[in-house]
């Protein structure tokens, strides 16, 4: 089963998409966590990358789909995919299409979270994930059991991101509202768009998405 979670930053895609991979088998393949391994490297593509995610820009589709075409041929995202932050242009959405059909797969759904802009900036300032096993904390909404200590490996260290701030999350809103939001409607016309209220707390965003997958797998 192939998945795309579809929102603004700090919907909740990558909190949902772990519980996903844990639920449902899936691989979570995020292109923003990708990009900042690539950055953390220090690959030539990394560095380039880094400046355009500071200003909360879009990298381009042509480095975006590479990135993602190499990942798909890796055995480990065969039995689905939970797609994270991709796509989020029109020409990256066609372009998952005809790289599905090339491997002989299917998207089977595309779940739309919503969630106020003044709600994603409250989010997005409060973040933070385990530097070991990248499980996402916030610093009101859902805090380590023990403070300083990662619930999923038993990690001391968090990271913050450098685009975690209110500028540049404001920036990202409006790059989100031109460019990625057209594919609510680009996933609606094919029939497999369904939306969740992202504004609820994360049990209950996860026992939507749950039960929108339960009626795919039929
Ligand atoms: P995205 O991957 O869409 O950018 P995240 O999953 O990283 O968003 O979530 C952003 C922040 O909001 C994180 O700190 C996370 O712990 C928190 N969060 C995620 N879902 C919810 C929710 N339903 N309610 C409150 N906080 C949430
Ligand atoms: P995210 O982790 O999804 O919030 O992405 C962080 C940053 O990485 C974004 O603000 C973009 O600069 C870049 N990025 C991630 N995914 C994509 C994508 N699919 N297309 C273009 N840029 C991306």
């Amino acid at each position: 089963m192939n998945i795309i979670l579809l929102g603004p930053p700090g919907a909740g895609k990558g909190t949902q998409a772990k519980v996903l991979e844990e639920s449902h088998g899936l691989k979570q393949l995020s292109t923003g966590d990708m990009l900042r391994a690539a950055v953390a490297a220090g690959s030539d593509m990394g560095l380039k990358a880094k400046a355009i995610m500071d200003r909360g820009d879009l990298v381009s589709d042509e480095v975006i789909l590479a990135v993602v075409a190499e990942r798909m041929d890796q055995p480990d995202v065969k039995k689905g995919v939970v797609f994270d932050g991709f796509p989020r242009t029109p020409a990256q959405a066609e372009a998952l299409d005809s790289m599905l059909a090339k491997r002989g797969q299917k998207l089977d759904a595309v779940i739309e979270m919503k969630v106020e802009d003044e709600e994603l900036v409250k989010r997005i300032s409060g973040r933070f994930t385990c530097a070991k096993c990248g499980t996402g904390y916030h610093d009101s909404f859902a805090r380590p059991k023990v403070d300083g200590v990662c619930d999923v490996c038993g990690g001391t260290e968090f990271i913050r991101r450098a685009d975690d701030n209110e500028k540049t999350v404001r920036d990202r809103l409006k790059v989100y509202n031109e460019q990625t939001a057209p594919l609510v409607s680009y996933y609606a016309k094919r029939g497999n768009l369904h939306s969740v209220d992202g504004m609820a707390d994360i049990k209950m965003v996860t026992a939507s998405i749950g039960r929108i997958l339960d009626g795919i797998e039929g």
